[in-house]
C-alpha cells in the first residue's frame, strides 16, 4: 500500500516561505569605504583627533556597508543588537589604529564604531555577527593598501592635483577592480579625495567589481591634501 505524506509538505512548505522572505530581506554586495583624514579635517567643519591622538596619515576605515544592486540599502535592521565592545576586545588596539574617529568632540571611537555597526553591520548580521564584521573590515584594510598604491604611481597626500582619471586608474590597475571614488570640498572649495569606496561580495570575502555605483561628486582634477 502506498501512502502519501501530506504532513511533511504541510510543514516544509511555510518553512520555505520563510526562508524566500529572509532572503529577499538581505542586501546583495558591500561598499568598503575608506577616509581620507586630510580630507575629513580641512573642511570648514574641521576635526577632532581621537583621545588616543592623532591618527596615522593614512586612509581610514568609514565603514563595511551592505547594499542593494539597484542602489539602495537597507540600515538599522536590528534593535535588538547593540554595539557591544567586549565582543571584539581582540580588535580594538587595531580598531583605533585602522579605523579612527575624526568627529567632534574628541572620543575613543567607541561612538563611530557604535554607529556603523547599528546603521549597516545588522543588516549582514546574517553573513557576520559582530566579531566577524569589524574582523571582515580590518582585514579588508590589510588587504588592499590604498595609499600605498596610489604614491606607487607618483599620487602623495601633498596638497597636488591629480587628475581623477590617475586616481581611478592607479588603484583598478593595483587591485584589478574599479573603485568609486567621492570627493568633498575643503575650505576654499576645491574638490578634494574624500573617500574611497571598493565592492565586497556578500560574504564580505572578495573584491567584485561595483554593481551599482554611489552619486558623483568629483571634479576631474582633485586635490590630494597632506594631513
Ligand atoms: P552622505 O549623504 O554623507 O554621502 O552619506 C551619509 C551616510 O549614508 C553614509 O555615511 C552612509 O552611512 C550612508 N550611505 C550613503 N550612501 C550610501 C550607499 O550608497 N550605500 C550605503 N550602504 N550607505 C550609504
Ligand atoms: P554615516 O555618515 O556613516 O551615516 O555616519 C557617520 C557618523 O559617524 C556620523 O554621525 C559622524 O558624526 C560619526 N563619525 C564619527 N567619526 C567619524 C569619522 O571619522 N568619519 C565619519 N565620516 N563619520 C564619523
Amino acid at each position: 500500500m502506498t501512502r502519501r505524506n501530506p504532513p511533511v509538505v504541510s510543514l516544509l512548505l511555510p518553512l520555505l516561505a520563510v526562508a524566500t522572505t529572509s532572503l529577499a530581506q538581505d542586501f546583495d554586495f558591500f561598499y568598503f569605504v575608506l577616509q581620507w583624514p586630510g580630507s575629513y579635517c580641512d573642511t570648514a567643519k574641521s576635526c577632532c583627533y581621537p583621545t588616543s591622538g592623532k591618527p596615522a596619515a593614512d586612509f581610514g576605515i568609514h565603514g563595511l556597508w551592505p547594499n542593494y544592486n539597484d542602489g539602495s540599502y537597507p540600515s538599522n535592521c536590528d534593535p535588538n543588537n547593540p554595539y557591544d565592545a567586549s565582543k571584539v576586545r581582540d580588535l580594538l588596539s587595531t580598531m583605533r589604529q585602522k579605523w579612527p574617529t575624526l568627529a567632534c568632540p574628541s572620543s575613543d571611537g567607541t561612538q563611530f564604531w557604535t554607529h556603523e555597526w547599528e546603521k549597516h553591520g545588522t543588516c549582514s548580521e546574517s553573513v557576520l555577527d559582530q566579531h566577524g564584521y569589524f574582523q571582515a573590515a580590518l582585514k579588508l584594510k590589510k588587504q588592499v593598501d590604498v595609499l600605498r598604491i596610489l604614491q606607487d604611481a607618483g599620487i602623495q597626500p601633498d596638497g597636488g592635483d591629480y587628475s581623477l582619471k590617475s586616481v581611478v586608474s592607479a588603484i583598478s590597475d593595483a587591485i584589478g577592480y574599479t573603485p568609486w571614488i567621492e570627493c568633498n570640498n575643503d575650505e576654499a572649495g576645491n574638490s578634494q579625495l574624500y573617500q574611497v569606496y571598493l565592492c565586497i561580495d556578500a560574504s564580505a570575502a572578495k573584491l567584485i567589481e561595483c554593481p551599482v555605483l554611489p552619486r558623483k561628486r568629483c571634479g576631474s582634477e582633485i586635490e590630494f591634501p597632506s594631513f
